[in-house]
């Protein structure tokens, strides 16, 4: 079965976002796990978690992706932002225990002038303070567009990463469409040869979820600017491809295109629409 939202605001709470997510045709949803610039997330209310578990439950969602804050950056040189992404993301995992099953996705970071090397050992050793064997959240790794100095924009990164984690069972992967498409990997005219290689490299078991965007710029272009679906480079037969790909079909795809609630509508339909059953 199709698994299919968008990213929803969570200033309402987790109730208002699975009532937007079905009244927009959604089963699933991404949110922020707190303002994305970062901060303190207020107190998680746990009736509301409770009414929109019973919600979720009746109309057989999908659990949904939380996003980490994208400023974050779990290997920065400054000791003292590694240890502000440690203590964020290790609150928002506590937080995830409330819903059961999530996923949570993180930018791997930026090494900025460290080298990816080190980017990558201090990726790992982040990961290794804070995953618990005893934590039922996936934790995933977002494939990223190569913007500056990002590390992860290359599966062999990844994979690099992956290796280094002790409880790599709780780890996978989030593969955004815009960002692999700019960070040169040619989903438009060699889907099945990207997601061949995307397995050999880091096995297809690793990847749990799909971010599908379409993208402002050209393969290879390192820049990371999402389009609405159809209006940019990988266009709607692309697109197509990739949710009914064997390899994809089954995973939750979430769209974080430039859009309002009624342009999800629009393009949740038009997935739904794509979808062969
Ligand atoms: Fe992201
Ligand atoms: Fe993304
Ligand atoms: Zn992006």
């Amino acid at each position: 079965m199709l698994k299919i939202g968008c990213h929803l605001s969570s200033a309402k709470g987790f109730l208002a976002m699975g009532r937007e997510a079905v009244k927009i045709g959604a089963n699933t949803f991404q949110f922020f796990t707190r303002n994305p610039r970062g901060g303190k997330a207020k107190a998680l209310d746990l009736d509301d978690v409770a009414a929109y578990l019973a919600l979720a439950e009746k109309e057989g969602f999908f659990p949904p992706l939380a996003h980490a804050p994208y400023t974050l950056n779990a290997c920065a040189a400054d000791e003292n932002l590694r240890t502000f992404a440690k203590e964020t993301m290790e609150d928002d995992l506590r937080r995830l225990e409330h819903l059961p099953g999530s996923l949570y996705n993180f930018h791997p970071g930026s090494h900025v002038k460290q080298g990816a090397e080190k980017g990558i050992e201090l990726i790992a050793a982040q990961l290794n303070g804070i995953l618990r064997p005893e934590q039922q959240t996936t934790v995933l790794l977002e494939t990223m567009a190569g913007k500056g100095s990002e590390v992860g924009r290359s599966f062999e990164e990844l994979r690099e990463i992956i290796d280094r984690v002790e409880l790599s069972d709780k780890l996978g992967v989030c593969l955004d469409t815009c960002h692999v498409f700019d960070g040169g990997y040619d989903i438009v005219n060699n889907l099945d040869g990207v997601l061949t290689e995307f397995d050999r490299v880091v096995g297809l078991k690793r990847l749990r979820a799909v971010h599908l965007n379409d993208s402002m710029n050209p393969l290879g272009s390192r820049k990371d600017r999402h389009q609405k679906l159809g209006e940019g480079s990988l266009g709607y037969a692309a697109l197509e491809r990739i949710v009914n790909h064997p390899a994809l079909r089954d995973l939750p795809f979430y769209l974080e295109t430039p859009n309002d609630l009624e342009g999800y509508a629009r393009e949740i339909r038009w997935v739904k629409g794509a979808y062969r059953d």
